[in-house]
């Protein structure tokens, strides 16, 4: 029988893992892959090129969803995975459901440093880590708003060019500007 191996996070490190197991230890794990983003696996570093209109957010996915059912892996996407019961190995998902797990491998990554200063919590305060922060940046540079960037290094960089071209785009496309 298949041994259970649960991976929490649905980014680029579960993806290739999934596909190395596939190849190297086909029929071993019965695979299940949980990730907060309410999406398929994407490739992150193609988040500026999207938010720079340069490529289509569908097009970025690192496979399709056939790719996951032939290699009969259980998707659960846009659920966060809250509490590990090592004694049970049980992992608790959000929503009060739990999977039993053998093997279990954290494939979170990172999150974005907010600053620690008032009003970092306001609306209209982003972070550019996910395709859900770079929706909310494209609503913002099509409504014509003023940016601000705080960042410089290669991220910042991107994000304000992203911005730019998005400004760009509307006026090229002649489409009414919201007042600012
Ligand atoms: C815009 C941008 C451009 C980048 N460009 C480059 C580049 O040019 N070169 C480079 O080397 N790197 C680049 N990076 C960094 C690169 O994307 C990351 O190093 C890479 O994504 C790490 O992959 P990962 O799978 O480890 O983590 P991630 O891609 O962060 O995936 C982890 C996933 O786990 C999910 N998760 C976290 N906690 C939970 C939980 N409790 N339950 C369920 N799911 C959870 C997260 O939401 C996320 O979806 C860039 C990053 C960004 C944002």
């Amino acid at each position: 029988m298949s041994e259970p191996l649960v991976i929490v996070g649905n980014g680029m490190a579960a993806a290739r893992l999934v596909d190395e197991l596939a190849r190297s230890a086909l029929g071993r794990y019965a695979v299940a892959v949980i990730g907060d983003e309410p999406r398929l696996a994407y490739n992150r570093v193609l988040l500026s090129a999207v938010l720079a209109g340069e490529t289509a957010s569908h097009d970025i996915e690192l496979k399709p969803a056939g790719w996951w059912r032939d290699r009969g892996v259980t998707l659960k996407y846009g659920r966060v995975a809250t509490e590990i019961d090592v004694g049970r190995r049980e992992l608790k998902i959000e929503n009060d459901e739990s999977i039993e797990f053998s093997k279990l491998v954290l494939a979170t990554g990172s999150s974005p440093l907010r600053l620690n200063v008032p009003g970092a919590d306001l609306l209209g305060v982003n972070t550019f880590r996910d395709s859900r922060d770079v929706d909310l940046l494209l609503t913002l540079g099509s409504q014509r708003k003023r940016v601000v960037v705080v960042g410089g290094g290669l991220l910042g960089l991107e994000a304000a060019y992203g911005e730019l071209c998005g400004f760009m785009i509307e006026q090229a496309s002649g489409r009414p500007q919201a007042a600012e």
